[in-house]
Formats: structure tokens, C-alpha cells, sequence
């Protein structure tokens, strides 16, 4: 059933709703009447005498009501159900007391239901409901006359007293409050002013039936004053809930609305609010307590970090580093011995030695997998395949290979990071080569180890000593790491162009193996085995359709490189492959065939003129032997003694040593003067200048002290020296001949150049052994102890030597020393 309650004001009143009212004056019943009347049950509401109610019933028992109201006089009783339930009802569900009301008029819904318009006519109190088996109620009414309230001082106070609250309240209302006051203004009569507030106002239906029941009108103000108060505090209340939940809500989609927008930030910057993986990553990760206590500690301070703070981003950084460190992780090492042999074979042509020392470090590592600090280290020329042969190692042993570059680097934090409270800080070469190994095991190959450099930063040897030792490297300290890493499994091999460099405390941790400078038959060999079939491979040609000739090769080794390596030879090979593969695809040939005639159109004309003896034999001019970055070199010497004052001149880029040697040497030539036949004024009387080739190449060292005191006495006496005769070695003021490094190199640059004859300090006879065989072969050795000695080898026989110098102790521990006295010359031949 659906009602509807008309009063005199038009319009929504929210608190009211479901309040359409037309306001009228009731029509009175004088005095009290009894009535016995259908009761309509208003489920939820409650009408009053002063309204227009329009009902719209369904239910049988009302239709059944309204019908049997029809018949007797058209009068029903409106009456509100104590508990909101559907019929039927039992007569103590009802109020006693409700309005009676005259139907005017009922009108058939197409629904089949009725459409009820009544007016309230007065208040009724019912005496007796009776239960019809029908389910219509019939009650037994006493309707009350009306109590007129006279207008007294009392009852206008109270008049004015329930406008006030009306008023109070109203205003906590949202709209139409000045509609409902000024309606109620215009009503004079209290008790219809309380029914016509009580039916717009109020909400609860106990609390109209509460004003229903008040058939005083003094009474009623009171009532509705109350209820009006009470409904205004509950304004009040609700408003503050409201205004409290409003904030709330506002704070709450305020937050909401930044997270996403953090949230959006994060996902931007790549990576969203880890806190949560980065934990997850440390427990999974089963790291050693100490490493999980310290993560897990920083990832809490990570959390704690407000979001942008640079701090932030160096913890991420940080966790991220140490998770991917392998703390744990190892790979299992091949133990058999043949194999890791195969394999360096397979790789390698010759390096013997090399590979000999790395099988018994092989052995060593299998009978005593605990044995630790085994350091080796690969001293040789560039391109001699140091770096090749440790990660061939690295293959052998079944191991991970990384390459740390210490080349160039000054600063401690190159090796051991930077301490995070640094810009930018990150961790140092040896930590970053583990996580790129992924493994703790790896072979580290520590490159170029002689170029590490010292700074005011620190010295980054000291760095590499703790990690080259293994009482320390077990537990190697990053600044940025912070914990302890276990370095003691890795095998450290490094490599190094000369040890000169090196501090002597690292030289000290490692086990030097010397790679020397290739002859042409080994770079012919590695070319011909190694080098091309990589290349034709990396190319993707076969030897069918690209033949190199071993011509071609030798071509390529004398007249296109000049290295003690092969590497500028490798590039030369491929070159060749591009230009053969060209050809191929461009359809010019189906097939190529290099030899030492066409090699020039595959490589251009011939880059290196060999360095060679001169034609014949000169006066102050002698062939030095140097050790340069690309092996051994021929290095002329001139001298040239001039009228003049006793000046020294010293040209061709000379270093300091090289200059020193120069000064001894002329004092050394002053101070045996007459027995070589000088003029002893020669230092006052002659200018002399001293000058070494190729200007632009800087020399020094001290091995070409023999070298300037053969050309000096040479010039000073005017004999000739041996064109075919080089040599090195160190002088002293006495004319002592020290030992000097390089020899190997020295002389397969002898032997290359045409030189038949290397005189050599006597101490360095021992170093023979190591001399290519192919250069030995074709050399005479001259070891000398003494100048003198020099001088027998170098100046040209048959000339007039100083007779002292023959008396020149050369019996004395010159054996394998054949003396040819026929050609006045000390011939040595190892
Ligand atoms: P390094 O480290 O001494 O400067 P690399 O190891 O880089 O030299 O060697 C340069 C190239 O020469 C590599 O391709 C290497 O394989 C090759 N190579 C050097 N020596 C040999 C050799 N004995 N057998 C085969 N290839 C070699």
C-alpha cells in the first residue's frame, strides 16, 4: 500500500520525503462518537486529522476495508502498525489511538487495485480491533472532539517556542526551509500547527504517533518541541559525522590517490616499490647469516628512505649488487689432466713451456685441491696469446672466465669500490668481475697487471696484494660491499708486458712464466694451424674456396707485420678473408688462391722494409740490439768525431739512461786512450756527436753501452766496424760488460736483419739456452766480459788494435770460448 500526505506546501522536503501535502482545515466533530469502523493499517506512517490522504492499496483485506467503509458511511480509520510488518496483524501490532478519515473519493487502478483519496478527520481511539476471518480489521473508534486551545499568554509562547525550534531546525536543513516556516506561520490554531510539523517534519513514525496521541494542544507543543529539539540535536550530530566522515574520505582518496600516483611514478622510473621483492630476494637467496643480516638491514633502511632521496637510489644499488653476487655458487672443476692438455693443444701451437707449467699447476691443484695462492703470472710482448692461453686454461679446468682490465687504473676504489656514502659509488673491478662470473670459482684474468699506476687516491697495488693473497683473500673487504667476499677459490692468472713495472711485493705472490717473442717459423705455424682456418671459419669461407699458401704466409709475416705477437697477423688474415669473401659474393671468382705474388693485391704494397746490416763496413757506425714493445729491433749507431772544442752531442731522441751510458763511455775511452791508440786531448780537441736513427722513436736503457764505446773508438781510431756484427750490453767506467735483459728478442732481430755475429755480456750466457733455435743456428755468440773483448769482435780483423788490449785477461773463465788467433777474434759458439 502506497500513501500519499497532502498539506498546504508544495515541494521536496528531504527529511520529509514521501510528504506531498495539501494543508486544509479538518472538518470537527464536535463532541466524542463512538464508530465501529474498517481500519486501514498504514505500514510505517502515521496520518493526521488536518491532511489529505491518498492511498493506493492492493492487499485484499484493505480493498475488503475500503468496500465494507463504502457501504456504512464512507468513514475508515487510518492507523499505524506499532512494528513495520505485513498483515496480518494481531490487535495489540496496532497504536490504539488514529485519525478518522472520510473517503472522497476511489478511483479502480489498472492494476486492479484502489486509488484512495480521504480527509483526516479527527483523532480516534480505538476501544476494540476485531480480526475478520476476511483478514479485514474492523475497530471500535471513540472519536474525540477537538480541544480548541484558547489563545492565551501561554499558549502563543508556546506557539512561538515551536516555531523557534522549527526554525533552529530547519536551517540544518537543506532546502524549502523558508517555504515550510512561512506555511507554518500562517497557522494559528496550535494543535493543527503541531499536526501539520509533525506530518512534514518529523521522520520516525513512533515519534508522530507520539504527537497523534497528545489531544491537548498544550501538550502537543510540548511534544513537538521536544521532538523538534531532539531532531535538531540529531541534525547537529549527523552533520559533524558527516563533516568528520567527509574528511576522512577526503584524507583517505586524498592517500589513495597519491600512492597510485607514486606508484605510476615508480612503474616510470622502472621498478615499482621493492621493498617487499628485495626481501623476498634476500631470504630466497640462502645467503651466509652474516651476508642475510646486513641485506636484510639495509633493505630496512631502504624502506625507511623517503621515496627520491639520492640515499634510496644507492641502497637499491646496493642490494641489487650483493644479490647478484654469488656467495655461494660454485661450478665443479675438471680434474683430468689429459684432457686440460688436449685442450691447450687444440688451442695453442707451441708454448711448451707455458703449457707445461700450467699442466703441473693442473697436477698440483688435483693431488691438493686446498692448496691456495697459486698465482700465475704471463709476462710477454703483446699478441703472444697470454690472454688466449688463460681462458684456454679457464677450458680446461671447466671454469668461468672473466677478464678484469687493471690497465690505466690509479685509484684504490678501482680494485675496492667506493664507500656508498660517495656520489655515484659503486663497487670495484674484482667484486664487479664476480658477479659477472656468477660464480665464486672463476678464473680471474687480471690483464695487464705492470700498467696499474699509483695516485694520491691510493695505491691499487696494495689493493691486488690483498687479493692475490690467500691469507687475506678469504675474506676481501669491497668499500661498497661492506662484508666480507670469498676470493680464496678463484684461480688468478694475470698477464704483464714486462715486469719492470710491477712492485716487487706482487712479483713476489705470483709465479712469473715468460711468453717470448714469436720467430717467423712459430708465427707460420699459428697462422697456418690456428690463425687462418679461425678466420676463414669467422668469414664463413672453407680452404676450398680460399687457399693461402705458406709463401703467402711468410709474405705476410716479414712484409706486412712487424710485432712479436700475431696479432697484427690475425688482422692481416682476415683482411684477406673480407676481400675473398667480397669477391665471392660480387661473382668476380669462384675461388681464391693467395700467394706471396698476389698478396700485395689483397694487402696493398709491402708496410715493412726489414731492417738489414749495411753493405759494407763503415768507421763509427755499429748495430745495437734493442728490445722494444714489438720485440727485438737492430738499432744503428753513429758517431762522428769532429774538429772542435770537446763538446758531447747526443741526438735521436735519447732517453736519460741511454745518455748516461754515452757520458761513461766516453770516459771510459779517455781513461784507455793511449792503449787504444787515441790522442789522450781527443775529449778537448774534437767535438763529438753521437747520434742514433729513427729521430723520432724514443730509446734508452743501458744496454747499448757497448754499442757507443765500439762506434767511439771506432771513429776516434778510424778502423772499421763489422758490418755483420751486432751487439749489446751494458758498460761501466772500467769497461765492464753487464748483463741486459731481452735477449731472446734481441737476436732473432740480429738474425732477421742479416747480422751474423751478437756479441753478448758474458753473464748472459746462461739466457743461450732459451734463443730460437732456428736463430741459433744461424748465429755466432760472442759472450764478452770486458770492452776490450768488444773491440777484438767488432772492429774489422787485420787492422792494427792497441797492443795492451790484446793483454786483456781473457783466459780467465772463458770456456766454450774458441780463440781463433789466425783472425785475431774471440769467437764464442753455444
Ligand atoms: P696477449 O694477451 O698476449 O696480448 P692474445 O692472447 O690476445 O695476446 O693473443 C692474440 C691472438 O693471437 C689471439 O687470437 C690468440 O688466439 C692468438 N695466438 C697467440 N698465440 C697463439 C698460439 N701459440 N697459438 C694459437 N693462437 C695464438
Amino acid at each position: 500500500m502506497n500513501i500519499y500526505f497532502f498539506s498546504a506546501f508544495i515541494g521536496d522536503i528531504p527529511r520529509c520525503s514521501g510528504m506531498k501535502g495539501n494543508f486544509r482545515m479538518p472538518k470537527t466533530i464536535e463532541r466524542a462518537e463512538s464508530m465501529t469502523l474498517p481500519a486501514i493499517v498504514l505500514k510505517g506512517a502515521v496520518a493526521f486529522p488536518a491532511i489529505t490522504i491518498n492511498l493506493e492499496i492492493n492487499d485484499d483485506e484493505s480493498i475488503n476495508a475500503i468496500k465494507s467503509a463504502n457501504e456504512s458511511g464512507s468513514y475508515i480509520l487510518l492507523v499505524a502498525s506499532k512494528y513495520p510488518k505485513d498483515a496480518p496483524y494481531t490487535s495489540d501490532e496496532l497504536y490504539r489511538v488514529g485519525t478518522v478519515a472520510k473517503i472522497k473519493q476511489t478511483l479502480i487502478t489498472p492494476e486492479g487495485g484502489l486509488r484512495v483519496i480521504a480527509d483526516g478527520v479527527s483523532r480516534g481511539t480505538v476501544s476494540n480491533y476485531t480480526m475478520l476471518d476476511n483478514g479485514a480489521i474492523i475497530a471500535d473508534v471513540i472519536c474525540k472532539a477537538m480541544i480548541v486551545c484558547d489563545h492565551g499568554v501561554k499558549g502563543e509562547a508556546y506557539m512561538r517556542e515551536v516555531i523557534l525550534a522549527l526554525e533552529e531546525m530547519s536551517h540544518l536543513l537543506n532546502n524549502n526551509a523558508d517555504e515550510l516556516i512561512s506555511a507554518a506561520k500562517t497557522i494559528d490554531d496550535p494543535g493543527y500547527l503541531c499536526d501539520f510539523i509533525a506530518s512534514s517534519v518529523l521522520v520516525k513514525y513512533d515519534d508522530k504517533q507520539m504527537v497523534l496521541e497528545c489531544f491537548d494542544p498544550i501538550q502537543r507543543m510540548d511534544a513537538i518541541i521536544y521532538l523538534l529539539n531532539k531532531e535538531k540535536s540529531l541534525l547537529e550530530c549527523e552533520m559533524d559525522i558527516h563533516k568528520k566522515v567527509r574528511f576522512r574520505l577526503g584524507q583517505a582518496q586524498k592517500e589513495r590517490y597519491l600512492q597510485e600516483q607514486l606508484r605510476i611514478i615508480q612503474e616510470e622510473l622502472g621498478g615499482d616499490n621493492g621493498d617487499d621483492d628485495f626481501y623476498n630476494q634476500i631470504i630466497a637467496a640462502k645467503l651466509p647469516r652474516e651476508v642475510e643480516e646486513k641485506l636484510l638491514k639495509e633493505n630496512e633502511r631502504l624502506a625507511k628512505t623517503p621515496f627520491g632521496a639520492a640515499e634510496g637510489v644507492v641502497l637499491r644499488s646496493y642490494l641489487e649488487t650483493c644479490l647478484e653476487l654469488p656467495w655461494t655458487k660454485t661450478t665443479k672443476d675438471r680434474v683430468d689432466i689429459k684432457a686440460a692438455e688436449i685442450c691447450l693443444n687444440k688451442d695453442h701451437y707451441g708454448l711448451t713451456k707455458v703449457k707445461e707449467r700450467i699442466l703441473e699447476f693442473l697436477a698440483v691443484k688435483q693431488l691438493n685441491p686446498e692448496l691456495k695462492s697459486q698465482i700465475i703470472c704471463l709476462v710477454g710482448p703483446p699478441g703472444v696469446g697470454k690472454s688466449s692461453i688463460a681462458s684456454s686454461l679457464a677450458k680446461a679446468m671447466k671454469r668461468k672466465y672473466v677478464r678484469v682490465s687493471l690497465g690505466g687504473i690509479h685509484d684504490e676504489s678501482d680494485i675496492r669500490g667506493h664507500r656508498k656514502t660517495y656520489v655515484g659509488a659503486m663497487p670495484g673491478r674484482i667484486i664487479n668481475a664476480m658477479a659477472e662470473a656468477k660464480v665464486k670459482n672463476p678464473l680471474v684474468l687480471l690483464d695487464e697487471i705492470d700498467k696499474v699506476g699509483n695516485s694520491l687516491h691510493g695505491d691499487p697495488a696494495s689493493a691486488l696484494l690483498e687479493v692475490l693473497d690467500a691469507e687475506q683473500n678469504k675474506s676481501f673487504r669491497d668499500h661498497f660491499i661492506e662484508l666480507p667476499f670469498d676470493l680464496s677459490d678463484c684461480v688468478f692468472v694475470a698477464t704483464a708486458n714486462t715486469l719492470d713495472t710491477i712492485p716487487h711485493p706482487l712479483i713476489d705472490r705470483m709465479e712469473i712464466i715468460e711468453l717470448g717473442t714469436y720467430t717467423r717459423t712459430e708465427k707460420f705455424h699459428i697462422a697456418k694451424e690456428h690463425l687462418i682456418p679461425r678466420q676463414l671459419k669467422r668469414h664463413g669461407l672453407t680452404r676450398r674456396v680460399c687457399k693461402i699458401t705458406d709463401e703467402a704466409i711468410y709474405e705476410t709475416i716479414e712484409y706486412y707485420t712487424r710485432e712479436s705477437g700475431v696479432r697484427g697477423l690475425e688482422k692481416q688474415i682476415a683482411s684477406v678473408c673480407r676481400k675473398v669473401a667480397k669477391k665471392l659474393v660480387a661473382n668476380e671468382s669462384s675461388r681464391a688462391v693467395i700467394d706471396a705474388t698476389n698478396v700485395k693485391d689483397y694487402l696493398g704494397e709491402r708496410k715493412i722494409i726489414p731492417e738489414t746490416i749495411n753493405a759494407e763496413d763503415e768507421v763509427g757506425v755499429v748495430n745495437g740490439l734493442a728490445y722494444t714493445e714489438v720485440g727485438g729491433d737492430l738499432l744503428e749507431i753513429e758517431v762522428a768525431v769532429l774538429e772542435g772544442v770537446g763538446k758531447l752531442e747526443l741526438t735521436g731522441s735519447l732517453g736519460d739512461v741511454m745518455k748516461e751510458s754515452a757520458h761513461a763511455a766516453v770516459s771510459y775511452v779517455r781513461s784507455r786512450a793511449s792503449e787504444l791508440g787515441i790522442p789522450s786531448d781527443f775529449y778537448k780537441t774534437k767535438d763529438i756527436h753521437i747520434h742514433v736513427p729513427e729521430g723520432a722513436i724514443p730509446k734508452d736503457g743501458p744496454s747499448a753501452g757497448v754499442t757507443i764505446t765500439t762506434a767511439l773508438v771506432s771513429a776516434l781510431t778510424g778502423r772499421k766496424v763489422r758490418r755483420d756484427v751486432a751487439m749489446t750490453g751494458e758498460i761501466t767506467l772500467r769497461g765492464r760488460v753487464l748483463a741486459i735483459g731481452g735477449l731472446k728478442e734481441k737476436t732473432m732481430a740480429a738474425y732477421l736483419a742479416g747480422v751474423k755475429t751478437v756479441i753478448i755480456p758474458f753473464d748472459n750466457k746462461k739466457d743461450l739456452a732459451d734463443i730460437d733455435t732456428e736463430a741459433k743456428e744461424h748465429l755466432i755468440f760472442c759472450p764478452c766480459r770486458n770492452a776490450d773483448e768488444v773491440l777484438a769482435h767488432a772492429l774489422v780483423k787485420n787492422e792494427p788494435v792497441a797492443k795492451p788490449y790484446m793483454n786483456t785477461q781473457i783466459s780467465e773463465g772463458t770456456n766454450n770460448i774458441e780463440i781463433d788467433y789466425a783472425s785475431n777474434r774471440i769467437e764464442a759458439r753455444v
